[in-house]
């Protein structure tokens, strides 16, 4: 089955009990036991349920793996992946990494003695000089958040496969449908299916997919152990959302290269950072390793922090929140709100000023949405 094609029937078929042509939400907490210790395959909720398992397979299926495994939100997933690690463990991250990934690493794991280096990777060789004999993992994001800096997964993964360590890519900017990092080298794969999966701002969730047997029946284990699981009822949310992936990330794409090459010649406009815009730094390896470029653009407005409110307040149809990856355009303010938990001189260095702004663009008509950020952009 072609991909478009995937969305709609894997792990979905139609009901064999009643042939109800959407999948069933499984809402049970526990399952019977035939006889004592045989039961049908499902024993207790936490453990499995069958709404779960059809996102599952559908999403280790869309990312072209073996096995999947679903979470209550993102960072759920994240965390299962971290519980892999001991105490005397090394971790090398991505310098742009998503917020709550980094809180995750510096304020929780640091204090049970894992260890953290974030690299600039736009030079894979930086990879080398930073492992230890400690070193485990490699965690990867790409596009990055916010800064939308490519990362070349493929080179990155075979350096890090000198030296044995696990390659971890969040594809949850890209989503599957524009690249898969399994493909390219990576163990696991991890998404935040609150944004492009989901794609309807209704759901927090999270995946992971892999390759490996053992690798799963870890993260399987952790799973359970943890208990960090979603609900039937998200999981069917999740793989309706999912059905309409491929028709709305290229309306996505579409509308983001059209907004970012306008938000280019604009003269309020100092910067903008799209991987779809040939004089963007990693135009070439984007163009490589995805299928196309994505909904998100962040860009660096003319001003100060007092016309950065002005623009907002001023700014009408795109929606002011965290999150990303919906129908709805929002547009966030990484330094106050996604980004906050980071320390601001750290902040300043990677280029996370307080002028910046990301935008997660919908699938709203274009020119509604270029109409409301030119109005904006005159009142600052
Ligand atoms: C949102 C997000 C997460 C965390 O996911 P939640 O579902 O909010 O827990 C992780 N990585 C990236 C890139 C994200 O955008």
């Amino acid at each position: 089955m072609r991909f478009n094609t995937k969305v709609i029937h894997e792990g979905q078929p139609n009901d064999p009990l009643t042939g109800a042509v959407s999948f069933p939400i499984y809402q049970t907490s526990t399952y019977e036991q035939i006889e004592l210790g045989i039961s049908k395959g499902f024993t207790y909720g936490r453990t499995e349920n069958p709404t779960r398992s059809a996102l599952e397979k559908a999403l280790s299926s869309l990312e072209e793996g073996n096995f999947g495994l679903c979470f209550s939100s993102g960072l759920a997933a994240a965390n299962t992946v971290m519980n892999l690690l001991s105490k005397e463990s090394h971790v090398i991250a991505v310098d742009d990494l998503y917020g709550g990934t980094f809180r995750l690493f510096t304020k929780l794991y640091h204090k049970f003695g894992v260890d953290f280096t974030f690299l600039d990777l736009s030079n894979p060789e930086n990879i080398r000089k930073a492992v230890k004999k400690e070193t485990r993992l490699l965690w990867l994001e790409s596009p990055t958040n916010p800064l939308l800096k490519i990362v070349d997964i493929e080179k990155c993964a075979k350096m890090a496969k000198e030296y044995g360590l696990l390659v971890l890519v969040d594809n949850t900017f890209a989503t599957p449908y524009l690249q898969k990092p399994l493909k390219l080298g990576a163990d696991i794969v991890l998404h935040s299916t609150t944004k492009y999966l989901n794609g309807h701002a209704d759901v927090i969730g999270g995946a992971l997919v892999v390759n490996s047997e053992k690798l799963y029946q870890e993260l399987k284990f952790f799973q359970n152990a943890v208990g960090g699981v979603p609900s039937p009822m998200d999981c069917f949310l999740v793989l309706r959302g999912l059905k309409t992936l491929p028709i709305r990330m290229d309306r996505h794409c579409e509308n983001a290269l059209k907004l970012a090459e306008f938000l280019k010649s604009h003269r309020k406009v100092k910067k903008v950072y799209y991987p779809g815009l040939v004089e963007h730094e990693g135009h070439e390896i984007a163009k490589r390793q995805m299928k196309n470029f994505g909904g998100m653009i962040s860009f660096e407005l003319d001003t100060d922090f007092k016309g950065v409110k002005k623009f907002f307040s001023n700014l009408k149809i795109i929606t002011l929140a965290e999150s990303l990856g919906a129908v709805k355009s929002l547009i966030c303010h990484p330094a106050t709100m996604t980004h906050a938990s980071v320390d601001p001189e750290v902040r300043r260095q990677r280029g996370i000023t307080d002028s910046l702004v990301r935008l997660s663009v919908g699938l709203e008509n274009e020119d509604d949405l270029k109409e409301a950020l030119e109005n904006a952009l005159k009142a600052i």
